[in-house]
């Protein structure tokens, strides 16, 4: 049996938890903002910011599509379309193109080849003009070398 003390402690945790879902996706989890399931009402303040003259989105509801990559259907959450239009800015008219596993292959990719690309430079040329030819600052540059030689570092202690 549960005391109230014990009740009373998870219902706080439960509603930091809460709370702290509302902070991050932007609107309440658990209250009616959810009209019906799948459905999710706009935030106008928030979109306005975005499309000041756009077209005005009500409501946000689950939308299906075809990956360009790979023809496999996909599903674009309510949720993640808020969070794309209200949070990152995303313009009104965007829709996504790729599903979730092309989206990362093709994120994977990018990295590889950016890792490539500023090594290559700074490895020819040194940072500074490495930096002058990408219009990257030095400190960046220094910060991304660091990133990539850290999880390498990593491997050969755990090997020893
Ligand atoms: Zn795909």
């Amino acid at each position: 049996m549960k005391s109230s003390r014990h009740r009373r402690i998870e219902l706080t945790r439960r509603r930091a938890a809460r709370k702290k879902a509302t902070e991050r996706i932007g609107y309440d989890v658990v209250s009616d903002k959810k009209l019906v399931t799948g459905m999710l009402a706009s935030d106008p303040q928030r979109l306005a910011k975005y499309a000041p003259d756009g077209p005005y989105i009500r409501y946000y509801e689950d939308m299906t599509f075809q990956c360009r990559e790979c023809d496999s259907p996909a599903v674009w959450r309510a949720e993640a379309q808020k969070e794309w239009h209200e949070v990152c800015g995303g313009h009104i008219f965007s829709r996504p193109k790729l599903c979730h596993t092309c989206r990362i292959e093709v994120e994977e990719m990018r990295n590889i080849n950016r890792k490539k690309h500023i090594e290559g430079l700074v490895g020819k040329y040194g940072v500074e003009e490495a930096s002058r030819r990408l219009r990257m600052t030095r400190e960046r540059i220094e910060a991304y070398m660091r990133l990539w030689a850290a999880p390498a570092k990593k491997n050969q202690e755990s090997e020893r």
